[in-house]
């Protein structure tokens, strides 16, 4: 995968399975990472499983396409039941993790400084930490979203860590899994918001974050969607657990 340290930085599509999937379904990753190697693809390809499969999942990846989690601990080791490490991920072979998405934020009522806490363990531990922020519905018809989504950027960024391990997940909570999406223009308003407050928190080195937008993406919006300003991948939940839908978001990349 390539990382936010220079200008031959790729898209990053990253695929969230969520809580679906049983060994049976590693054949996907595998097609997928057949057709990459087969036929070029000009973004970084991630696909986060549950715990359960990683690292079948990384196996099954070869190499072409990275394997990440869903979540991480912000310790790295104790007595935590359930709780998963980003140590652990990284043991299992992956190599980034998805924090903060709003469905732990509501079901586990993680605040901005338990994400915050996170995405250091992840940066700690050498994974890719992708941080999700989104607004409600009421918050964007009260005209609230960009100052929202500012103030999860704000608290959810640790003050001191690399730039070069984050990337943002913009993922409005009404478009999850819902087929309803912000236009083109409130995409494009929002994401140059989080690019200017990821060069309010880390200067020049903010405009090399890869900001992912995720709600609804699929294989007949992927490429509207990626063409669009500041749009530098797609966080894929219902539409990445198969092969053919999830390559087809993947290929909606063009070439640089
Ligand atoms: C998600 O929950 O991360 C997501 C983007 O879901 P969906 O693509 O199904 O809307």
């Amino acid at each position: 995968m390539t990382t936010n340290t220079g200008e031959a930085m790729q898209p990053l599509i990253a695929g969230n399975w969520k809580m679906h999937g049983l060994a049976s379904r590693l054949g996907e990753i595998e097609a997928v990472s057949v057709s990459i190697r087969a036929r070029p693809i000009y973004a970084d390809v991630l696909i986060c499983p549950p715990a359960t499969l990683l690292a079948r999942a990384v196996q099954a990846a070869a190499g072409s396409i990275a394997i990440g989690g869903q979540d991480c601990d912000c310790e790295s080791t104790g007595a935590f039941t359930g709780d998963i490490s980003a140590e652990m991920l990284k043991d299992t072979g992956a190599c980034a993790v998805i924090v903060g998405h709003s469905e732990r934020r509501q079901r586990h009522g993680e605040t901005d400084a338990m994400v915050a806490a996170k995405v250091t363990a992840a940066w700690r531990a050498g994974l890719l930490a992708i941080v999700c922020i989104g607004e409600s519905e009421a918050q964007r018809l009260a005209g609230k979203a960009l100052t929202v989504c500012g103030d999860q950027i704000a608290g959810s960024l640790p003050a001191v860590m690399a730039s070069s391990a984050v990337a943002i997940g913009y993922e409005p909570l009404w478009a999850i899994g819902s087929g309803s999406m912000p236009s083109p223009e409130e995409i494009t308003q929002m994401h140059q918001h989080i690019r200017q407050c990821l060069v309010a928190h880390w200067g020049a080195a903010g405009k090399l974050v890869r900001i992912l937008y995720g709600g609804s993406v699929k294989p007949s919006n992927a490429r509207e969607i990626l063409a669009l300003p500041e749009v530098g991948g797609a966080l894929v939940g219902g539409e990445s657990l198969e092969a053919m839908d999830f390559e087809t978001i993947c290929r909606s990349v063009p070439p640089a």
